[in-house]
């Protein structure tokens, strides 16, 4: 999809900012659920480079922009933008990924998008390992923990895993080692597969009933690796569904259709 600098922004009503953003299926995903709903607003992608959130979104609400989805790397210096008070998941992770330039309000909704991916999948009181300790860890360990799991948190570099936890309030375990052994839920919340790298899991001690679900798009070395061992797999095509769908609620206040955003990015 063609995308835009933020300075040269065409006229549209929503987009995605981020950096890269030539990558992101958001916009196709958003104007197949915006025509869906008879809606003829237009949905682009634009690129914001690091330290320029404040100032592009100040120019974008002139311009008529109504609201915004953030990804990487600027969901953190997009939290203290707007009003994010009545979001606990926000407010805890310091950083959202939706703005609502209209009433000056913003969300977290990967951690609430993550928790509705799961679906019948959901079975609080279990325990969950996640790997990685960056933001998408951050926002998954918390909603695990507030759904009822056990969360355990592995990451290649332990001290970054321990501030996570700091930040959580404590309400996690820091993991020496990425245990698979007696987990429902085994979570790859790194940026591994994008660089196709294999994680260090001994599958062969894993549950042959866990769900091993990657947040990456599509294949990744985690998913084959898990397949292969019986285990059963979700990549991160139904967490984009759900927090897009939870983004276009909350600037639209309807209920998104979930079935043609799937089919869009199939
Ligand atoms: P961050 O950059 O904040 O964190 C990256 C994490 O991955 C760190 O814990 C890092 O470990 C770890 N990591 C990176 N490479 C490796 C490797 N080769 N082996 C082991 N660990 C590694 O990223 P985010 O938390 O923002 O995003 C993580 C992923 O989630 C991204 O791939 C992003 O695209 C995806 N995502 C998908 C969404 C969806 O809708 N499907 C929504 C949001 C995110 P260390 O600390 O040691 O460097």
């Amino acid at each position: 999809m063609i995308w835009h600098e933020w300075r040269d922004a065409p006229d549209a009503e929503f987009a995605v900012i981020g950096d890269p953003v030539s990558h992101s299926l958001s916009p196709v995903m958003q104007m197949a659920a915006l025509r869906a709903l008879g809606r003829s607003e237009r949905y682009v992608p634009l690129r914001v480079p690091k330290g320029e959130v404040a100032e592009a979104v100040t120019s974008l609400c002139a311009k008529g922009y109504l609201g915004l989805n953030v990804t990487v790397p600027l969901k953190e210096e997009a939290f203290s933008l707007f009003d994010c008070a009545a979001d606990p998941v926000a407010s805890v992770c310091g950083a959202v990924n939706t703005l609502d330039n209209i009433n000056k309000t913003s969300a977290n909704t990967d951690g609430p998008g993550f928790i509705d991916s799961l679906a019948d999948d959901l079975t609080p009181t279990s325990e969950a390992l996640i790997l990685g300790a960056g933001g998408t860890a951050k926002a998954i360990a918390l909603v695990l923990h507030l759904a009822g799991y056990n969360v355990h948190v592995f990451n290649r570099t332990r001290q970054r895993a321990v501030q996570l936890a700091l930040e959580l309030g404590s309400r996690i375990t820091v993991a020496d080692t990425p245990d698979i052994a007696g987990k429902t839920l085994i979570v790859n919340a790194t940026s591994a597969s994008l660089e196709a790298a294999s994680l260090p899991l001994d599958w062969a001690n894993a549950d042959k009933l866990a769900l091993a679900y990657d947040v990456a798009y599509g294949e990744s070395p985690f998913l084959q690796e898990a397949a292969s061992h019986g285990l059963r797999t979700l990549d991160g095509k139904e967490l984009l569904v759900a927090q897009g769908a939870r983004s276009l609620k909350f600037w639209l206040g309807v209920e998104a259709p979930r079935d043609v955003m799937r089919q869009a990015i199939a």
